[in-house]
C-alpha cells in the first residue's frame, strides 16, 4: 500500500477542492521518497465511478473502507477505522483537510498510533530525506518549518485549504482502486440522533477563490446587504470580523481569523474592516488583498495589495455597478 494517504472527505458523490490540492503535493512528496499516493475513502457506500477524479488529479491508489457504521460520520468510528489501517499497512503520512472532520479525527488517529501531529499546515516538500513541513504560528507573525524524518515515525498533519495547488487533471491516469475491511470498529461512543444540514447557495468560505469579507464598518443590515451584493457578483463567499460577528450580523461559522476560519482565496475585499492581527493571521494566505476602508490611516492598508480609501456605502454600490457591467 502506499506511502503517503491523504484522507479525502467523501460528501454527496464529491470531495472537496482540498482533497485534490492535498493529493498533489503528497504525489511530489511520495515521487522526491519514492513511494506512491493513496487516498482513503470512508463510507456505508462508496461508488467507484465517484473515485476517478482522485486517481486523474494524482492519487496512484485510492483505498475504500465501506460500512454502515461509517454512515453518519462519528469521531470514533472513523478514528478506529482509520487507526485499524494505519497500524496494518503502515504509511509514512496521513495529511487530514484543516476542516472540521480533519480537526476532530486527526488528533485521535495521532494518539492512537503514536504519531506527532501538526495543524493547518501550509506547505510540505521534501529536502534530502526529511519532509519539511511549514504553518504560520503567533498570527502569522513567524512561520515555523518542521524537518521530519518519515521513516522514524509516521506523521500526521492537517492542511489548510487553498494553500497548496491542485495538479492539473490528467484523464490518462491508471484509476487503482482498493477495497479493504477491518473486523472491529471498537466501541462507538457517538450516537448521531439527526443530522441538520444548512443549505446556503454560497461557495464555501475556506474553499472560495474569491471572498468579501465585512466588519464593524459595516454597521448593520444595510451593510451585510452591500457585501452580499459584491459577493454576489462576484460568486464569491462572504465572511466577516469577529466584531461583526459579535454584533450579530455575521454568522459565527464565518468568522475570519485567529479563532474563527482560515481562507486562502485568490482575491480577498475586506470591507470596513480594520486589519488586526488576530482578523489578518487567518486571511494572510490571500494573493490579493483589496481593502475598503475610509480611515485612511486603518491597518489593513498595510497588508493590502489594493486600497480604496472611502466609505464602504458609497464604494461598494459603484464596484457592484461597474462589476455588473463587466459581466
Ligand atoms: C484572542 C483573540 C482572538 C481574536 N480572534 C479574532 C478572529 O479570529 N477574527 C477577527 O476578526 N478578530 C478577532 N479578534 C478581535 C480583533 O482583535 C479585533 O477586535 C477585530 O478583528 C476587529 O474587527 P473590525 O476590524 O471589524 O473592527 P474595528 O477594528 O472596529 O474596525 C472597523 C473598521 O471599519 C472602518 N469603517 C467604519 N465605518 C466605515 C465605513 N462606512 N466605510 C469604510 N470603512 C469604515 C473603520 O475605519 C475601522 O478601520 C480576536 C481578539 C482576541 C483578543
Amino acid at each position: 500500500m502506499s506511502d503517503i494517504w491523504v484522507f479525502s472527505t467523501y460528501r454527496n458523490s464529491t470531495f472537496n477542492k482540498v482533497s485534490y490540492e492535498m493529493i498533489a503535493s503528497s504525489r511530489k512528496l511520495a515521487t522526491s521518497l519514492g513511494g506512491s499516493t493513496a487516498s482513503i475513502v470512508f463510507d456505508s457506500i462508496v461508488h467507484e465511478a465517484d473515485l476517478v477524479p482522485l486517481a486523474y488529479y494524482g492519487a496512484d491508489d485510492v483505498l475504500i473502507l465501506e460500512d454502515p457504521s461509517l454512515s453518519p460520520y462519528t469521531t470514533d468510528a472513523y478514528a478506529n477505522a482509520l487507526t485499524a489501517l494505519a497500524e496494518k499497512y503502515k504509511p509514512l503520512a496521513i495529511f487530514f483537510a484543516n476542516d472540521a472532520v480533519g480537526l476532530d479525527m486527526a488528533p485521535v488517529v495521532a494518539q492512537n498510533i503514536g504519531a506527532p501531529l501538526l495543524t493547518d499546515v501550509m506547505d510540505m516538500t521534501v529536502e534530502g530525506t526529511k519532509l519539511l513541513l511549514s504553518r504560520e504560528a503567533y498570527s502569522g507573525k513567524i512561520v515555523q518549518e518542521f524537518a521530519l524524518d518519515p521513516g522514524r515515525h509516521p506523521l500526521i498533519a492537517t492542511i489548510r485549504a487553498g494553500a497548496l495547488e491542485a495538479a492539473q487533471c490528467d484523464e490518462t491516469r491508471p484509476v487503482h482502486v482498493t477495497r479493504t475491511q477491518i473486523e472491529d470498529f471498537g466501541t462507538i461512543r457517538q450516537v448521531v440522533k439527526d443530522v441538520v444540514r444548512k443549505t446556503s447557495a454560497r461557495v464555501d468560505l475556506t474553499e472560495a477563490r474569491c471572498v468579501v469579507g465585512g466588519g464593524r464598518g459595516i454597521r448593520g443590515e444595510a451593510g451585510v446587504k452591500l457585501i452580499e451584493d459584491l459577493a454576489d457578483v462576484l460568486g464569491a463567499a462572504v465572511g466577516g470580523s469577529r466584531a461583526a460577528i459579535d454584533e450579530g450580523w455575521i454568522e459565527g461559522q464565518y468568522q475570519i481569523g485567529q479563532t474563527g476560519k482560515s481562507i486562502a482565496p485568490d482575491l480577498y475585499i475586506a470591507c470596513g474592516i480594520s486589519g488586526t492581527i488576530q482578523h489578518m493571521s487567518g486571511a494572510s494566505a490571500a494573493k490579493c488583498i483589496v481593502a475598503i476602508n475610509k480611515d485612511e490611516e486603518a491597518d489593513i492598508f498595510k497588508v493590502a495589495d489594493y486600497g480604496i480609501v472611502a466609505d464602504l456605502f458609497t464604494a461598494i454600490p459603484l464596484l457592484i455597478e461597474e462589476l455588473r457591467l463587466q459581466n
